[in-house]
């Protein structure tokens, strides 16, 4: 994490963001965090939408494989992996709307 506070990536909103919108890919050698979006609380549904979307047409090559997108809780001064996922606001945000 940067030392400066992160903004949402949602053009035009400006508030710091408290979530990252990521997906774990791996080519079976070497596993990464492809990050798609940070974003605060009021724009986590369209850029969860977005991203997973994004991740939906992401073209792989053999061997590649690349997860649903995640939704995990910014902390400062921690790395990726260590991130708090919020499994059931993926799961929400899912679901269909009536
Ligand atoms: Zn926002």
């Amino acid at each position: 994490m940067p030392p400066y506070p992160v903004i949402c990536y949602r053009p035009g909103c400006g508030q710091p963001a408290v979530y990252k919108i990521a997906a774990r890919w791996s080519d079976g050698v070497t596993e990464e965090l492809k990050t798609y979006s940070l974003c605060c609380e009021r724009c986590l549904a369209e850029l969860y939408e977005r991203s997973r979307s994004k991740q939906a047409a992401c073209r792989l090559a053999a061997g590649e494989t690349l997860e649903a997108p995640g939704i995990l809780v910014l902390a400062r001064g921690r790395h990726d992996f260590q991130l708090v996922r919020r499994q059931e606001l993926e799961e929400r945000l899912q679901a269909p709307t009536v």
